[in-house]
């Protein structure tokens, strides 16, 4: 019998992971029974991608890097990836603008449902307002300081500091180039064989992707607010939804235009890690699962996924600033107030910049958001208005910054000729063997 596809087997294990959830919220000992023994495996399913994808970033990174031969290519291969990453994010900001500006899913909330709001989802707002404000007590140059690790251990042994270990590798790789070959040789095959170790351990986590997905969103449904507050919230989950779905056809047109792959082509090699975003809320998570898609499925070379994914994974989050803009806007709607063309723009400039600072984790968009609202002068509480739908709106902004990421390489690689034909081009053969 022909197994499945993977993506369809991913999906089916969401679909009954939803189901069970809500199974479970009809019976008085369902929420613990899917806390006890559900979530743990759903939990260790996200450990185990995250447990990847440090490694994974080192081996690719410094092997993508030493291959590069000279460091001129290193830095147009960069300078295309950060100016695209940047160009995409305006765009996503502008539709997240647009639509919300002609839906005004704000106006549709009355006085009586901000208050119910704000008094339900204090607590919460107030604990991502007092993150935010960590950060936003730094210098200017804070950035660039956290850029660099003092121990390369303590920036691997923390999932939020990617960027230093992309610092670390891109570092370590440019020494490489620049050694005599035959010292530089031994060191680059460890690496290499390193990083197919790393791919053949994603091969096998995969394979408990339907049962992982199953646990996480199992655990989702039985932790969600109630069905009242998703309601009221109603339009404004559209309206983030709408932009989201647009920048996805966005992502469809870049990659059909500057390399002529079909849309179905495109779409069907990156689903699996895009289903995977969606469950997990978290770039980073699937990261290792992103690079094997783009590299075996969609015919993008090493040297170019190496680079750009997991730069992509830390600093090119379309789906979030976008979000980040409807929400900023939605917040003042519901206060009441009237944002000026002078205050959008403003908002441009800071969701662009904070969906750059935020970590590839679940939740992180939301903690930059402060700093967008505090900008453009709307009130903070007002992060309370949006927790209730955050958490799905999170799965659906991941996705589309996973997606981003993919399209990004597939036009990079082109542009700098490393674009061949997938390896696996019946795209599940290789989960099967
Ligand atoms: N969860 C998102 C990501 O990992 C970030 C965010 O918007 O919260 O890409």
């Amino acid at each position: 019998m022909k197994k499945l596809a993977l993506h369809w087997q991913i999906l089916l294990g969401m679909i009954a992971g939803i189901l069970f959830g809500f199974l479970m919220t009809q019976f008085s000992w369902g929420k613990g029974f899917t806390a006890d023994w559900i979530k743990p495996f759903g939990t260790i399913f996200i450990n185990s991608l995250k447990l990847i994808a440090v490694p994974l970033i080192l081996a690719s990174l410094i092997k993508g890097v030493s291959d590069l031969k000279d460091i001129s290519k290193l830095s147009k291969m960069g300078g295309r990836t950060i100016i695209t990453y940047i160009i995409t994010t305006v765009i996503a900001v502008s539709i997240g603008l647009i639509v919300v500006n002609i839906v005004k899913p704000g106006a549709a909330i009355t006085e009586e449902t901000r208050s119910e709001l704000i008094a339900s989802y204090k607590g919460a707002a107030d604990s991502k307002i007092a993150d935010a404000e960590k950060q936003k007590n730094a210098g200017p140059l804070q950035a660039l300081v956290d850029l660099v690790p003092s121990n390369i251990f303590s920036a691997a042994s923390n999932n939020r500091n990617m960027l230093q270990v992309i610092f670390f590798a891109i570092f370590f790789g440019i020494g490489l180039i620049l050694i005599p070959e035959e010292k530089a040789k031994p060191v680059k095959d460890f690496f290499d064989g390193f990083n197919d170790v790393i791919l053949k351990l994603i091969d096998l986590i995969m394979l408990a992707a339907p049962y992982g997905v199953f646990a996480l969103l199992a655990a989702l449904v039985v932790e969600s607010p109630s069905a009242d507050l998703f309601a009221a919230l109603g339009m404004y989950g559209v309206s983030v939804l709408i932009g989201l779905a647009l920048m996805i056809g966005v992502y469809i047109l870049i990659v059909w235009f500057f390399t002529k792959k079909s849309p179905s082509f495109f779409i069907n090699g990156i689903s699996p890690a895009q289903l995977l975003a969606f469950s997990t809320s978290s770039s980073a998570a699937t990261l290792p699962v992103t690079m094997e898609r783009v590299e075996e499925h969609l015919g993008v070379e090493k040297e170019v996924t190496s680079f750009v994914l997991p730069i992509g994974a830390t600093i090119n989050m379309d789906g979030t600033s976008l979000y980040q803009a409807v929400a900023a806007v939605f917040i003042a709607q519901a206060f009441g107030m009237d944002l000026t063309l002078g205050a959008q723009l403003g908002i441009v400039a800071t969701a662009t910049l904070a969906s750059i600072g935020s970590a590839a984790v679940p939740g992180a968009g939301m903690v930059m958001l402060v700093i967008v609202l505090a900008q453009a002068g709307i009130p903070e509480a007002g992060l309370a208005l949006i927790f209730a739908v955050d958490r799905p709106l999170d799965m659906c902004r991941t996705t589309v910054n996973v997606t981003g990421d993919a399209a990004v390489s597939m036009m990079v690689a082109k542009s700098v000729g490393k674009l061949g034909d997938p390896k696996v081009k019946d795209w599940d053969d290789h989960y099967e063997g």
